[in-house]
């Protein structure tokens, strides 16, 4: 391996002017709700910047943005400090590159059922229900810490304030996604220029922006929903897989999305990953892939995860989609 002495000094110039660019996107992004570059343009200075420290390994600090879940809980909150950590996931851009990953997974480890599921373009959020009761909601924050929104997330309807069924765990920490529905954010923008105002550029930020309100009666006049698709800490409740989890989580109340998918192999995820590549548009919320997961979880625990995301899922992401909407040519909210 290179010693730091040998990086050339156009590659470190190059990897710190990355790093502080990357930054820059997250904080918009994950504290302002306000971007300023496409999610395309994101993930490919990511993609430059884990290049770079792939040809020189001692680029590659803790703190880079490669290597740490990206985002930060503002001040405007409580911090909360969740029981399991939040992490992030690994992407893989076409199927070649979810070839690779998936052979290198099944070379660890015996997997045959993979889940599928669609990525849900919101923003993650932690559920605690203590003795069934809805104790604490927060958003991912850096990972470990993150926002206390509890008040906010009372006022969606598809949350339940309490499980239901005979067999209410005594801990359930559970992780998903908000969204804005599409519909939802269509007449919202709709009613906005109807009075004369901005309509808002795209619903995961604005969704973002409704449930980080200081206000919950913003929060419950926007219609958000939520779908949850992780398991945190929990005492008495069971499951071997994630598919046998979600049906757990349906049966206590939970919102769960019926399109995840359990396939044999990777032929069966790549079939699934063509499938809604087609079908992106006749779901009620926006997707930005499919993550796809190793069911099993005595699997899951073997394969482990890095300092930033789980090796036993990956993203996969779809090409951006042209964006000629109306609303681009207009000036809107953000
Ligand atoms: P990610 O969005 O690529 O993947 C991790 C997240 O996916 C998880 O936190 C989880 O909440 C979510 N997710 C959605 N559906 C899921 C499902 N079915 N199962 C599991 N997880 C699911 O990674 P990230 O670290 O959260 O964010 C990075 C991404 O955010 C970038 O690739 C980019 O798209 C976007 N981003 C954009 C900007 C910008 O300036 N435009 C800045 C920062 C981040």
């Amino acid at each position: 391996q290179e010693s730091s002495a040998q990086v050339p000094a156009d590659a470190r110039a190059r990897a710190a002017e990355l790093t502080e660019e990357l930054d820059g996107h997250a904080y918009r992004y994950y504290v302002l709700d306000a971007p300023t570059v496409s999610d395309a343009e994101y993930d490919a200075l990511m993609r430059e910047l884990t290049a770079l420290e792939e040809r020189f390994p001692s680029l590659r600090t803790p703190d880079s943005p490669t290597q740490k879940v990206q985002g930060a809980p503002s001040e405007l909150f409580e911090s909360v400090t969740h029981l399991v950590r939040m992490m992030s996931l690994d992407n893989a851009f076409d199927e070649d590159e979810f070839q690779a990953w998936a052979v290198r997974a099944t070379r660890e480890v015996p997997v045959e059922a993979w889940l599928c599921e669609l990525k849900i373009d919101g923003l993650a959020v932690d559920l605690v229900y203590l003795d069934g009761h809805l104790a604490r909601a927060a958003t991912r924050g850096d990972g470990r810490v993150g926002e206390d929104i509890t008040p906010n997330i009372r006022t969606l309807e598809s949350v339940p304030t309490r499980l239901r069924g005979p067999k209410v765990p005594e801990l359930l920490e559970v992780r998903g996604e908000v969204f804005f529905p599409v519909a939802a954010f269509t007449a919202l923008n709709e009613s906005l220029v109807a009075a004369g105002q901005k309509p808002y550029a795209n619903p995961r930020n604005t969704a973002a922006g409704s449930l980080r309100q200081k206000d919950p009666r913003i929060t419950a006049a926007r219609g958000l929903a939520m779908y949850v698709h992780g398991l945190g800490a929990h005492r008495g409740f069971d499951a071997a897989s994630q598919s046998a989890a979600y049906e757990a989580f349906a049966e206590l109340g939970l919102p769960v999305s019926p399109r995840y998918r359990v396939v044999d192999g990777i032929a069966g995820v790549l079939g699934y990953v063509r499938e809604w590549g087609e079908r992106r548009h006749d779901v009620e919320h926006e997707i930005d892939g499919v993550v796809v997961k190793v069911d099993d979880f005595a699997l899951q625990g073997r394969l482990g995860a890095t300092s930033k995301a789980p090796r036993w899922a990956i993203a996969y992401k779809y090409p951006p989609e042209e964006v000629t909407t109306r609303l681009r040519s207009i000036e809107v909210n953000v």
